[in-house]
């Protein structure tokens, strides 16, 4: 069989980890107890889930001219992602996101860098990327106007576009149109549906492009009029993080394979569970086989 194409157009990031005993206060230096540099950003995170299943994956992105842009990028290989498209911005940092965690809480600061640097021309020259792949999968960590654009070029060339709208911002009623598949989890989607200013139509239309991914939970499918409950998969869950992407990949790997959208949604819920079982986002993410032997 013919390997499945997804492309992938989304950020690169490091992600910084320092664990310590508590949140620093304004001012404070603190000792921490461990530091841990982890590949992450939505998009590399998603090419990985989709290729570890065994999906032909091309990753279209930026990172900078520093140490974490060759680290980034070498990861993404060494999964068999067809990385000759990621451009290195000079004088621009990677993307990354520097999070510390304590016992109780944790704070987040992302610096977008290379990724704010996926601009227009860069989409239009990997026009026939799109062109030739199954499906194009988009999230929210790059510039909105090259995300609307990719979906317009994917729409004239008839490739299935799957939009995870994280992290959520009020989107154009053009692009909602356009795209295939919304997967937004519950946050997302009261966000989404309350911010889209459109009316009772429309946000019909919008519902039957939406799966919603509901953690511990499961999917809910708005499907042909109807909504469409999957139970999650009872699993003892490890580390959660990660999981969205797992099932956005696993759900492009499944509907490049011609798999209807239900069944789709059914295998993207067993590989969301499966990567939940596991810590990390990226090496949480299950291969094929241990899909088929969690099966079993
Ligand atoms: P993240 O931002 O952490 O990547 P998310 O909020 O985008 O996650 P979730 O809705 O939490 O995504 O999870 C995605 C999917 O993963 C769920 O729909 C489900 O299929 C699976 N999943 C997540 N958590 C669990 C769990 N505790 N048990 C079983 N399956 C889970």
């Amino acid at each position: 069989m013919a390997k499945s194409k997804i492309t992938v157009i989304g950020s690169i990031n490091m992600d910084l980890v320092t664990s310590t005993s508590r949140i620093p206060k304004v001012g404070e230096t603190l000792l921490g107890d461990s530091f841990h540099t982890i590949p992450g950003g939505k998009g590399a995170n998603q090419a990985v889930a989709a290729a570890r299943l065994g999906a032909e994956v091309t990753m279209i992105g930026a990172v900078g001219d520093d140490s974490f842009g060759e680290t980034v990028v070498n990861n993404l290989t060494s999964h068999g992602i067809n990385t000759e498209d990621i451009i290195r911005i000079k004088d621009c940092s990677t993307g990354i996101a520097s999070i510390t965690v304590s016992d109780r809480d944790n704070s987040i600061i992302v610096v977008p860098g290379a990724n704010d640097h996926i601009t227009l021309d860069i989409i239009e020259q990997n026009e026939d990327k799109i062109k030739n792949s199954d499906i194009l999968l988009l999230q929210l960590e790059i510039p909105l106007e090259s995300v609307i654009r990719a979906v317009q070029l994917a729409k004239k060339h008839n490739t299935l576009t799957i939009l995870n709208p994280a992290p959520i911002r009020k989107l154009p009623m053009e692009l909602l149109e356009m795209v295939d598949y919304l997967t937004p989890n519950e946050h997302e989607q009261t966000l989404l549906f309350g911010s889209t200013g459109g009316t009772e139509k429309e946000v019909e239309m919008l519902k039957e492009k939406c799966i919603v991914t509901k953690g511990s939970k499961g999917v809910m499918l708005y499907h042909n009029g109807d909504c469409l409950e999957i139970p999650s998969i009872q699993v003892e869950a490890v580390d959660t993080t990660g999981a969205g992407d797992s099932f956005n990949g696993a759900l492009a790997f499944s509907l490049c394979a011609g798999t209807k959208i239900e069944d789709g949604c059914r295998f993207a819920n067993v590989v969301g569970a499966i990567s939940v079982t596991k810590l990390g986002a990226q090496t949480g993410m299950p291969s094929i086989k241990e899909v088929d032997e969690f099966l079993q």
